[in-house]
């Protein structure tokens, strides 16, 4: 017996080893091989099998310590040659600790990059890694390495938009802090390089510091949160160089100006502009410190270690600078940031025992009409009175304190996403290409993964429904791609039917009946409320697969990475967003020096209404767009222009919620994996024959395996000799014209018997 006498054997009592993906049914286990074992806190650890006697196996693992337990607990390990593949496609054994353990091994050696068959997963260092700079451009450009790298997939696009003449995109998703952001700067850095010369590259570059001081926010999650999602189309010249770039921004996180959660931030330009605006700015601008701020002291945090404000603020007036936003249009613009500072002071008395209220004419409230340019009084009016509609007359109503911090807070997110509107608006002027002649794009999409929160609220349930939607574009192009090697390659190929999302998309877009539907119907109800349409979602999907009524107001969905539940509570004030006509009309009348922004707000109200308008009853409200169909039109047209590109996926992930580096956190890992469809890709390969090795390559390394003698030494010959002699079943492989390719596991047996005989 191979356990020794002091008996450090202990027995586990668990059964069987939970895995969505279990790899190898008949996975039959020897002495000798490697395996990998579950510990009880789900890390997996590598062990080496001592001995087997019916489904009991003793397996020694590091520490000397010895177990014994199930073989049902066990699940294949990798040979060594295998440790740290650069592509997942490579590994033999595509089991969840395999994958997770051979991203680790690459990431302790500051290898955050990884195939996984065509989609490149990139784990956040949360340090400087050496892998960026001129060098490393030049290296990739001319092909000295083929390391997996944000370089090398922007090259492949860049070739490929060249060669095929098609436009292209860079899909970049994962949870928030993975590195996106980073990312989609890594490849624009790249194509710069590359398309650079005109000086455009330039402007192209600055925008970043642009959008992030107005868009992103320190969050728990991280220091340096986009709040809003982005597809960034930069076209080329027919020579291949940059000829001029649009952005889109998709659905920001408004209610940030107005409140933010315990130890987050509001958007870093408001500290940015109370730190670093130079003193006669301050004076010009009634700019204060941060602290006499209400909406930005209220959730006790103002600072990010190793953030310079002042100096931030210097940047993006540069940046601002270099994409053409003149001095005058930037004094305008922090002059509206600092009305909003100022909404946020304003408070209010309650006049008489009607519960009705007045605005407090303090100097928050007369510095706020000064810088919007409206009358003391009018302001006042807006924030305390609302027109209603009765019958054919207009009546004036009171409003409550409530309802009047509302109307207050609902002005200062409409001021501040005018604002990050109109910027864009700038920035896609000075970016445009104009009259110069374009041949092709590509288009690199930086937006919220999939989230799955303790409580899950509108903004979720419209990220989510973005992912759906992204998910199905990714299933459909990876199943194209992979069908096309095996064409090309001339072997036999069944199309493998793959679990599509259709359903769980066809639950929040069909029509009446569908979760989008429902949700606007509600929201134009005048009784409607959160209540009222969690009712009617149980009412109405109750028989749909992908839909369960929960408890409390809340329903769940399963989505492709799994169930969520939403709570409805503030989803149909969330979806009308309304601004009353009050309100409107205020700041349409504003004479701010930069009366565009408010133009914009006059536009979205003429904008014609897809699914009829949101009115409440008798109010005289503005908003003919519920956010909900805004947000569907706007990822419908995404699609649409995704659909005509050659997508390439980078899927990110956040290896820690430290934001630390050098800490891998398994579980934390595969729940990502499994999430941004990792595994998915690879469950999906596995149907297939992922493993695949020329047959020269496979003749010289088996070759020597083989017992009897082959009377022709071709390469193919060889190979098939091998395979018989190993009695691969002809279900377990396919020859094509210059490859062999083999299922899962196929190759492993062979490495296994390759290793015991040398
Ligand atoms: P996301 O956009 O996915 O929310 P970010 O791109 O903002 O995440 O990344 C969060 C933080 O992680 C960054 O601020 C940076 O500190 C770090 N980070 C991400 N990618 C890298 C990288 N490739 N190298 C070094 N640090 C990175
Ligand atoms: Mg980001």
């Amino acid at each position: 017996c191979l356990i020794p006498e002091s008996s450090s054997v202990q027995s586990t009592g668990r059964s069987h080893v939970e895995s969505k993906w279990t790899d190898t049914k008949s996975y039959s286990v020897k002495k000798k091989l490697q395996s990998w074992f579950q510990l009880p806190d789900g890390n997996w650890e590598l062990g080496t099998i001592l001995s087997t006697s019916g489904a009991e196996v003793v397996i020694s693992l590091s520490g000397e310590k010895i177990l014994k337990v199930n073989s049902d607990d066990l699940l294949p390990a990798n040979p060594d040659i295998l440790d740290g593949v650069d592509d997942l496609m490579q590994l033999s054994y595509l089991n969840e600790p395999s994958v997770l353990c051979n991203l680790q091994y690459r990431y302790n050696r500051d290898m955050i990059y990884t195939k996984a068959g065509p989609v490149l997963v990139a784990i956040n260092p949360f340090k400087k890694v050496p892998l960026y700079g001129n060098d490393f451009i030049e290296a990739y450009r001319v092909k000295t390495t083929d390391s997996p790298h944000v370089y090398a997939i922007t090259d492949t696009a860049m070739r490929e938009m060249i060669r095929d003449e098609v436009n292209q995109s860079i899909i970049i998703s994962g949870e928030s802090g993975a590195g996106k952001t980073e990312t989609a700067k890594i490849a624009m850095q790249y194509l710069a390089a590359l398309g650079g010369g005109s000086g455009i590259e330039y402007e192209i570059l600055k925008t970043n510091p642009i959008l992030e001081a107005f868009g992103n926010a320190k969050t728990l999650r991280n220091d340096n949160s986009s709040r809003f999602g982005k597809l960034i189309e930069i076209h080329f010249s027919e020579t291949g160089k940059i000829a001029g770039a649009n952005i889109q921004t998709f659905l920001l996180e408004k209610s940030r100006v107005v409140q933010c959660t315990e130890g987050e931030r509001s958007y870093h330009i408001f500290y940015q502009l109370c730190r670093g605006a130079p003193k006669s700015l301050r004076e010009k601008l009634y700019l204060r410190n941060w602290d006499e701020y209400k909406y930005l002291s209220q959730s006790n945090c103002h600072a990010i270690s190793g953030v310079d404000d002042a100096e931030q603020f210097r940047v993006v007036q540069e940046a601002l600078d270099v994409v053409h936003v003149s001095k005058t249009d930037q004094e305008s613009v922090f002059a509206m940031l600092s009305a909003v500072l100022w909404l946020g002071n304003i408070s209010f008395t309650v006049l008489d025992n009607e519960n009705h209220v007045e605005p407090v004419e303090d100097e928050g409230l007369v510095n706020v009409a000064t810088l919007i340019g409206c009358g003391i009084a009018e302001l006042k009016l807006a924030l305390s009175t609302r027109k209603m509609k009765v019958r054919n007359d207009i009546i004036v109503q009171n409003l409550t304190l409530s309802q009047a911090i509302d109307t207050r807070d609902a002005l200062a997110k409409s001021i501040y996403s005018c604002l990050f509107d109109w910027l864009v608006e700038q920035i896609n002027k000075s970016l445009a290409v104009g009259k110069r002649r374009t041949g092709r794009s590509i288009s690199i999409l930086d937006i919220y993964g999939f989230e799955s929160f303790e409580r899950n609220s509108f903004e979720q349930f419209c990220i989510n429904y973005a992912n759906e939607r992204l998910q199905q574009h990714f299933n459909r192009h990876l199943f194209k791609l992979e069908q096309e090697e095996y064409i090309q390659d001339g072997i036999d190929w069944a199309k493998v039917d793959f679990e599509d999302n259709q359903d769980c998309l066809n639950l929040f877009e069909k029509k009446p009946l569908g979760l989008l539907s429902l949700l606007d119907e509600e929201s134009t109800f005048p009784n409607g409320t959160d209540m009222t349409f969690a009712n009617k979602l149980k009412q109405h999907l109750k028989a749909n697969s992908c839909f369960r009524g929960e408890r409390d107001n809340a329903f769940s969905v399963c989505h492709y990475a799994g169930e969520v539940t939403y709570d409805t509570t503030g989803f149909l004030e969330k979806n009308r967003d309304l601004l009353h006509l009050d309100s409107i009309q205020l700041l349409s009348s504003c004479t701010c020096h930069l009366p565009q922004i408010f133009a914009s707000i006059m536009l979205t109200q003429s904008e014609k209404p897809v699914v009829g308008p949101l009115h409440k009853s008798g109010g005289v409200e503005s908003q003919k767009f519920s956010v909900a169909t805004k947000f569907k039109g706007q990822l419908f047209q995404l699609m649409h222009r995704l659909e005509n590109t050659t997508p390439h996926f980078i899927r990110c992930i956040k290896p820690n919620n430290l934001q630390s580096p050098g800490v891998y956190d398994q579980k934390l890992v595969l729940q990502q994996l499994r999430c941004c469809g990792v595994l998915e890709v690879v469950r999906i390969s596995r149907s297939g024959f992922p493993t695949r090795m020329s047959h020269q390559k496979f003749a010289r390394r088996y070759g020597f395996l083989l017992l009897d003698h082959v009377a022709s030494q071709d390469p193919l010959s060889v190979s098939v000799a091998i395979l018989h002699q190993f009695n691969i079943l002809p279900e377990m492989y396919q020859v094509g014209y210059t490859k062999l390719f083999f299922r899962t596991g196929q190759i492993g047996v062979l490495e296994d018997t390759r290793n015991r005989t040398l």
